[in-house]
């Protein structure tokens, strides 16, 4: 009997699928590309053909410049050579999808990155049964741990309430983490202006755009110092410390991150008020999505994989890790 999954090979800059002639989330420019979301390291300009979500297509647009695209909604199927693909929400960003590969009775599912916490910026992450689930670790330790969003969000705000003179400076990655940080504080009951950085401009009014409120928004860019004092202001994790930041009244350095957790990045970046949230999910949140999506194979990328190819030894599931290059981990940017 044929090797489970034989038709799908791995290579260090994406996966291959054989019988579609495309690759899913190359890192170099390929004549068909399958893209589960828009982050960096998943979504490359330069592809010939791409297929993606609605959603990830407008995202590509932003970035790269116009894509020859190829739409596909959740819950839609396109035929590739003889293999049936389709999208189903990741929970990760706006518009991210697991890729879902039907060819000759075998499913496998391609996760992308996700999340199985509730995220009002994009649909949740949907339980896909199938034969070989590849999974990211980003956060592939049990000692990784997210704690209640709510709760981190709740922080910010009383920190907020209690410094005087100052104002609290995000740092935020710049496609979903600042959006979903925006949405989160909204839902919080934060309605006052929330001021951003230049370089978020873009990205938020497209999550607008394609109906996602946040809320009112105004640009740093042309504000008094003096109307900054009290507000929430969100930039990408680079202008925390740069000179761009000296403009702002006395700012609280924070930021928003799974990475959060780790004391000595917080320390690095001189972050002051590290708030734990993440746009991948905890250790608990993958063993749980490999419980339900229940495959005879798991395979791994992303980085800590031991951890989790170890678990599923113990439970007995077949494991392997994937060397795929280039995937950093999203948050960090
Ligand atoms: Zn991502
Ligand atoms: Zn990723």
């Amino acid at each position: 009997m044929a090797r489970l999954g034989n038709w799908i090979e791995p290579f260090p800059e994406g996966i291959y699928v054989k019988p579609a002639d495309a690759w899913v989330d190359p890192s170099e420019p390929k004549e068909r590309a399958l893209v589960t979301h828009g982050h960096a390291d998943h979504a490359r300009g330069g592809h010939g053909a791409v297929w993606a979500t609605p959603e990830t297509l407008a995202i590509m647009d932003v970035r790269y410049g116009q894509q020859c695209a190829n739409p596909v909604a959740y819950g839609e199927t396109v035929k590739l050579g003889e293999v049936e693909v389709s999208f189903v929400p990741a929970g990760h960003v706006l518009g991210s999808a697991q890729i879902v590969l039907d060819y000759r009775g075998e499913r496998v599912v391609v996760s992308g990155d996700y999340k199985r916490r509730p995220d009002p910026t994009c649909a949740p992450f949907v339980v896909v049964p199938c034969d070989i689930f590849i999974t990211e670790a980003t956060f592939g330790l049990p000692v990784f741990r997210h704690p209640d969003t709510g709760a981190e969000i709740d922080r910010l705000l009383k920190r907020l309430r209690h410094e005087e003179g100052r104002c609290i400076l995000v740092g935020a990655y710049a496609l979903g983490k600042a959006q979903r940080v925006i949405a989160e504080l909204r839902a919080r009951g934060h309605h006052e202006p929330i001021y951003y950085h230049g370089a978020m401009e873009r990205l938020c009014n497209l999550y607008e755009t394609l109906g996602v409120p946040l809320g009112e928004l105004r640009p740093v860019a042309g504000a008094k110092k003096e109307e900054l004092v009290g507000r929430v202001i969100i930039c990408p994790p680079s202008a925390l410390n740069d000179r761009w930041s000296r403009r702002l009244p006395d700012p609280v350095t924070s930021m928003a991150s799974g990475w959060m957790r780790v004391r000595q990045r917080a320390r690095q970046k001189n972050v002051e008020l590290p708030l734990v949230i993440s746009d991948h999910g905890d250790w608990d949140e993958l063993i749980q999505t490999i419980k339900e999506v229940a495959p005879k194979e798991v395979w791994i990328t992303h980085g800590r994989e031991d951890a989790l190819m170890h678990w599923c030894m113990l439970h007995q599931i077949k494991s392997r890790e994937l060397h795929l290059v280039g995937r950093e981990d999203d948050e960090e940017e």
